[in-house]
């Protein structure tokens, strides 16, 4: 089968756009397409918005195809496998990018299976040479494989959030956007979306904030989380839980950091009375900086810290909160 030079990223919709992830994906799959001499295409299942064909491209994408049928909002992965299949055995694009998200965890493996075809989930980095090959961490995060793909295409990866930051949005780019009226004729839907609950309060998803506060254990109560929403809310950023946390009903799963919760790679990670099991470390060792308050001087999470604080976590953290108040002059 000949094969187009093209580079396909699905693009995951929210509300009014789409997920920050998939602009990152969108600048995964353009480094590629540079190093391959190749293009960029954004496939969009569902219906754009307004402006939003104009921000992909912006982003990276050289043209847009929007995959149009009611059945495909809101996502079901059998809607968009029957939609995405034939599409991309038409398109044979060298590569299909999907950011690491709820959808693209579940709908990845499902293409790879469709198309009989190589993946590599939560990928860090990407290199296109003779061959294209990947890093992902492995055994909870203590080490990074890298994998070359076989000359089976499409290759298909999912690429880990809050890595692939590119430069922001570029103006002086042009592309086209173009819409297919898909039929899908009894789309094989399993399961059908009948409601979305949103949480309460419109606190930041957790893999997408730069700025994660994270509490465990020691903060000794869910009484004493509003010491971690303070510091968060001052630093632009949400809140993280480990799982005993969460298993406590302090916090919802959302909030999980780990191995079976979330993973995530946050500009900045503030680990507050934490103890640094691997099973959390497994959620959020790729951090870009990482800082620990923790009362034990010997405690594990001050191994992979790059700052550490030896204190009581509820005397620390409201002067912490105070002091970035005062450099960052944030009033709240
Ligand atoms: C299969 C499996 C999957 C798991 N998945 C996850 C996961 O996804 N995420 C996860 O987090 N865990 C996970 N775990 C659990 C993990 O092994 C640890 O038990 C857990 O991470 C410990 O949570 P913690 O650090 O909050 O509690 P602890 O280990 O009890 O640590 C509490 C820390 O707080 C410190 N401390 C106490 N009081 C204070 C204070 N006043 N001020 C400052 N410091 C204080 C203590 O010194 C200690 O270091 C998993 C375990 C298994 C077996």
């Amino acid at each position: 089968m000949d094969y187009s030079n093209d580079f396909v990223v699905i693009i995951d919709p929210q509300e009014h756009g789409v997920k920050p992830v998939s602009l990152e994906a969108l600048f995964a799959a353009r480094s590629l397409a540079l190093a391959a001499a190749g293009s960029v295409t954004a496939v969009y299942p569902g219906n754009l918005p307004e402006d939003t064909g104009q921000t992909l491209i912006q982003h990276g994408a050289d043209r847009v195809i929007v995959l149009k049928n009611e059945a495909l909002t809101p996502y079901t992965v059998g809607a968009w496998l029957a939609a995405l299949v034939p599409f991309l055995r038409f398109r044979a694009p060298q590569a299909v990018v999907l950011a690491a998200t709820l959808h693209g965890k579940e709908l990845a493996p499902a293409l790879a299976a469709s198309l009989d075809t190589g993946l590599a989930t939560d990928c860090i980095a990407l290199q296109m040479d003779s061959q294209l090959s990947v890093q992902r961490p492995v055994n909870a995060g203590k080490a990074i494989a890298t994998l070359n793909f076989s000359a089976d295409k499409p290759r298909i990866m999912t690429v880990r959030p809050n890595v692939f930051r590119g430069p922001g949005p570029d103006a002086s780019r042009t592309g086209s956007v173009e819409t297919l009226d898909i039929n899908l004729e009894e789309p094989p839907l399993a399961m059908r979306v009948k409601e979305i609950v949103r949480e309460a309060g419109d606190a930041l998803d957790i893999t997408e904030a730069r700025v994660v506060v994270s509490g465990g254990l020691g903060m000794q109560g869910p009484a004493n989380f509003h010491l971690l929403e303070e510091l968060a809310c001052v630093l632009g950023g949400t809140v993280g839980a480990s799982r005993p946390v969460v298993d406590n009903g302090w916090r919802p799963y959302s909030n999980q950091v780990g191995q079976t919760g979330r993973t995530i790679s946050p500009d900045l990670y503030i680990a507050c009375g934490i103890s640094g099991a691997v099973q959390h470390l497994a959620g959020m060792s790729s951090s870009k900086c990482i800082v620990a308050i923790n009362k034990d001087p010997h405690a594990a999470i001050f191994s992979f810290a790059d700052y550490g604080i030896v204190a009581d976590v509820l005397t620390a953290l409201p002067l912490l909160t105070e002091e970035f108040k005062r450099v960052l002059s944030v009033n709240v």
